[in-house]
């Protein structure tokens, strides 16, 4: 009996094998953004046909309204630490966005508590996808880490206009133009800590967090963000030019349901 199971399950998990090998995730849009969930992938059977369904039916989805009166403060959040140091990245037009892939031998990321995640890549939006009541800022920067089990942290960075970036603007510098392209010569050295508010304690940050899913299909959750309290500036002309890639690549906000927002 026992062997007759294995064997039905063995079949099972064979023809599921077989389907699954072509899957081809679809093409997306901002503008499709009310109807990412319904995208279809047409080489897939139903439910694997909709491969972006998280994004509709998830109950924590990012980005969100952060404001002050939604936030509780809460003394026993994990001390927050970033090590960063210098990469010498590639850079890639996603076709969605302008995004720096940090290299094998990177050795920093983020600590939580006293898990380090390592740093894979970091990304721009434009203009903020987290908005705190009324208030939106004109770019946000998304630090990208996956442990090794595959646990998502995201630090994001609010982008407001002021003084030049010189970090940023060797990122602009590098960026391919053309969608899908990715530059993997530049042999630059980026200091990714001048990415993070200047005279801010690397060792013991001020955050906001709550769980949430990434921004862009398939919307997957599980992903713990980390939203610092201090912005950066880049210059009028930087934005402008980062504009020049892509522009409105925000996703809107979403409902909290019961989530919290909590802040150390
Ligand atoms: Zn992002």
């Amino acid at each position: 009996m026992k062997n007759k199971m294995l064997i039905n399950l063995a079949s099972i998990v064979f023809a599921g094998s077989v389907t699954v090998a072509v899957s081809a995730p679809p093409d997306w849009s901002y503008e499709e953004e009310p109807y990412w969930g319904a995208l279809e992938d047409a080489t897939q059977p139903v439910p694997l046909s909709y491969p972006y369904a998280e994004c509709n039916l998830g109950k924590h989805q990012s980005p969100v309204d952060l404001a002050d009166e939604k936030i509780v403060k809460s003394r026993s959040l994990n001390r927050l630490a970033v090590q960063y140091g210098t990469d010498m990245p590639s850079f890639i037009n996603t076709g969605h966005a302008i995004q720096v892939n940090i290299s094998q031998n990177f050795r920093g990321g983020l600590k939580v508590g006293k898990e380090l995640l390592p740093l894979t890549q970091l990304h721009f939006h434009e203009p903020s996808e987290h908005v705190f009541g009324n208030k939106k800022f004109p770019a946000e920067l998304h630090f990208v880490h996956v442990s090794r089990d595959g646990k998502i942290a995201v630090l994001a960075v609010m982008i407001n206009i002021g003084k030049e970036n010189t970090v940023f603007q060797t990122i602009l510098d590098n960026m391919p133009y053309r969608s899908g392209e990715e530059n993997s010569t530049a042999r630059v050295w980026l200091k990714l800590k001048k990415l993070l508010p200047s005279g801010v304690s690397t060792n013991n940050l001020k955050y906001l967090t709550l769980a949430g899913s990434l921004t862009t299909p398939p919307c997957s959750e599980g992903v713990q963000w980390y939203i610092l309290k201090e912005s950066i500036t880049i210059s009028e002309a930087q934005l402008e030019y980062m504009k020049t890639f892509y522009s409105n690549n925000a996703r809107s906000t979403q409902d909290l349901n019961e989530r919290s927002i909590l802040s150390n």
